[in-house]
């Protein structure tokens, strides 16, 4: 029993199984799209046609898939024929009653879990340089360390099962935010006369200083490697944005607190990606501000 499951070779888990394997591992990788298996081969994964033949004799079990009820189904099925010591670890951004539930089955069928939503992007998965950001008992995290450690550069124990995801909608609601008021400080600033090289020598080292300014800065030309430099090529997309905003505004429904800068923020950018502009970078909604277009009439 020594092989990996990875279920869901997308944008990232692609990456992240063929990192697995470069840190010499063997890895079991299935999709439903049959046409990533020869991909994952190349990289030197085992695909499979179905994912209990991915799980079987499996050590862990790892998940990269889109959303909460593709995770519950996955678990659901596995969860059954999965080794008694096999340890589930489920990176996919999701929803925190969805992760909730996903460590509940795993402990009712007597398999430890992890929820391991990762921050770092495409980009991050490829270099391997992710963050985790894990809920779970500190065991199971603890023998998540090791193959999480092949896939990233920071494991954050964020507290009991659901805690991971908690941590990574919180901070993608505080960038979701940021980004915007960004966004309309550069648009009110160009309405004023005000360089945008200018606002950002000011802000860059002022009160109005953030992550979204100084290393992701959304005014092209400031920042060579930012994707506001290359027509906004993402970097991390509006419809991505878009999913964690709206997860962010389910978490906080749940438990009954307004976030209305949030719940805001989510509704220009479903406006920017109802525009076509779902694929390009978060930070393009720059343009759209700066059209003065931030709502539907
Ligand atoms: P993706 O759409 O490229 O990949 C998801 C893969 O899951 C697809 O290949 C799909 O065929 C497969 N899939 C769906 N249901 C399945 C099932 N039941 N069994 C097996 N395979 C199944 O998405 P992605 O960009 O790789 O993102 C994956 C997860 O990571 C998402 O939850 C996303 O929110 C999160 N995430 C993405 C990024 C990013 O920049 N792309 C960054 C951080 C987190």
């Amino acid at each position: 029993m020594t092989h990996i499951a990875f279920i869901g070779l997308g944008r990232m888990g692609g990456l992240m199984a063929a990192n697995l394997v470069k840190a010499g591992r063997e890895v079991r990788g299935f999709d439903l799209d049959p046409r990533l298996w020869a991909t994952a081969e190349a990289q030197g994964l085992h695909p499979t046609t179905t994912a209990k033949t991915a799980a079987a004799g499996a050590a862990a079990i790892i998940t990269m898939l889109p959303a909460g009820e593709a995770v519950l189904a996955t678990w659901n099925e596995l969860l059954g024929c999965a080794e008694r010591d096999a340890l589930f670890i489920d990176c996919s951004t999701i929803d925190v009653a969805s992760a909730r539930l996903a460590h509940r089955l795993a402990a009712e069928a007597g398999r430890q879990s992890v929820d391991a939503p990762v921050s770092g992007g495409v980009a991050g998965a490829e270099a391997g340089t992710l963050t985790f950001m894990c809920g779970g008992e500190a065991a199971a995290v603890e023998r998540a360390r090791p193959l999480l450690a092949g896939m990233g550069q920071k494991i954050i124990h964020c507290g009991e099962g659901g805690l991971g995801q908690a941590a990574k909608i919180c901070n993608n609601m505080m960038l979701g935010a940021t980004m915007i008021a960004t966004c309309e400080a550069f648009a009110l600033a160009e309405r004023l006369g005000l360089p945008d090289r200018t606002l950002f020598d000011v802000a860059s080292v002022s009160s109005g200083q953030s992550w979204s300014l100084t290393e992701y800065c959304p005014a092209p030309g400031i920042l060579p490697k930012s994707p506001a430099s290359s027509d906004y090529r993402p970097g991390f997309m509006t419809a991505l944005m878009l999913k964690d905003m709206k997860l962010a505004e389910a978490a906080a429904e749940a438990v009954k607190l307004p976030t209305p800068l949030a719940a805001l923020a989510a509704r220009i950018y479903a406006l920017y990606a109802d525009r076509g502009e779902g694929e390009r970078d978060f930070s393009g909604v720059l343009r759209m501000i700066r059209e003065g277009r931030t709502s539907k009439t």
